[in-house]
């Protein structure tokens, strides 16, 4: 697990409120009429030097929202911060020169780089884009400097994308995120498609280059157990919505939401003697083009009330720094204590 790291309270990037409704005219969605509601209300900010993740299962809207961060998508509401300053009116020029201080790593890195040019070509062409060197020749020489450092041999320098394995593409494609040196960089579950093993080298580079580069990442991933490595703060989303926001220990210490509970008994414990019972959760996911009223895990929640049917709980802070968004989650608290007091004897 990840030691504990003192993060800058220096907030650099900010979203508030950002939705996103999808196939709604914009006329119509004043009128609340229809659409799917992909993303519903998030806001989180991002601290220099950190990583912050968001987690939930398939199709809870945190891809969307990490490409409206950067604006690839553009939200039907809210605003996002750039060190204080909103870039929701940048136009599209002025958005392409920030980018070479905002990147993203995509969880695909063969469609995400090139496959008509050479790596050395791929990873020096941010470099050349955003005026960053007088020549050719300067951004080669730091793309070949950067490649050398992620792991690539110089003699594989002129080979193209397809010649490598889902980890050095990986390798390849962090080494053009970060050429620009950002100060924050989008990594889509940049480990999903890689093998176990890789998984954990590529984090680790992800981690080292954090410290070179002192870059922060927002980190969007379904795996608990690699958030867990990599995260200094988590955001827990589900169906469009941050359900639970914490520091990375507290949340897996002290997980206080339902549906949070429910995503960590199903991590696996690497020490055996460790029990621990599986959540299961029953009823129907919502249909995000029928959004539910009230809180949007109620149909699938053991500790549902009337309430919770139609009144959408606020996001308080229970502690510091540990945000939730549950009517009842005390009286769940205090329920469970109990419960594991009793089977205590
Ligand atoms: Fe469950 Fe109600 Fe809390 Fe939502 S608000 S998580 S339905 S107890």
């Amino acid at each position: 697990m990840k030691q504990n790291k003192k993060t800058e309270d220096n907030v650099i990037f900010e979203v508030k409120n950002l939705s996103k409704v999808f196939g709604v005219k914009k006329a119509d969605r004043k009128k609340g009429s229809g659409g799917i509601r992909a993303v519903n209300d998030v806001s989180f900010a991002i601290r220099e030097k950190e990583t912050f993740a968001l987690v939930g299962e398939s199709g809870c809207g945190k891809s969307t929202t990490g490409r409206m961060a950067l604006r690839l998508i553009e939200p039907t509401e809210g605003d996002i911060f750039y060190h204080e300053k909103s870039i929701m009116q940048l136009k599209s020029g002025e958005m392409r020169a920030l980018r070479k201080n905002m990147q993203m790593v995509f969880q695909d890195p063969y469609s995400s780089l090139n496959p008509r040019k050479s790596i050395l070509s791929i990873v020096a062409e941010p470099l050349l884009i955003h005026n960053m060197v007088e020549n050719k020749k300067q951004a080669e020489e730091q793309a070949k400097e950067l490649l050398c450092r992620v792991g690539i041999r110089e003699d594989q320098f002129d080979r193209y994308p397809h010649e490598f394995s889902g980890g050095q593409k990986q390798r390849i494609s962090m080494a053009r995120a970060i050429i620009t040196k950002p100060e924050i960089i989008i990594c889509d579950e940049p480990v999903s498609a890689l093998d176990v093993s890789i998984q954990a080298q590529v984090l680790n580079l992800l981690r080292e280059l954090q410290e070179e580069y002192r870059v922060s990442y927002l980190f969007i991933s379904h795996d608990m157990s690699v958030v867990k490595y990599i995260s200094d703060r988590v955001a827990v989303m589900y169906l469009g919505t941050i359900v639970e926001e914490a520091a990375t220990e507290d949340l897996f210490a002290n997980p206080l939401h339902p549906y949070t509970q429910a995503l960590l008994s199903a991590v696996p414990e690497a020490d055996p003697d460790i029990k621990k019972e599986r959540i299961v959760l029953y009823g129907e996911i919502p249909s995000p083009m029928n959004f539910p009223s009230g809180c949007p895990f109620h149909t699938r929640c053991a500790y549902a009330t009337e309430h919770c049917n139609d009144f959408r709980p606020a996001r308080v802070e229970v502690k510091e720094g540990h945000f939730l968004a549950c009517h009842h989650w005390e009286r769940i608290r205090q329920s469970q204590r109990k419960e594991q007091e009793e089977s205590h004897g």
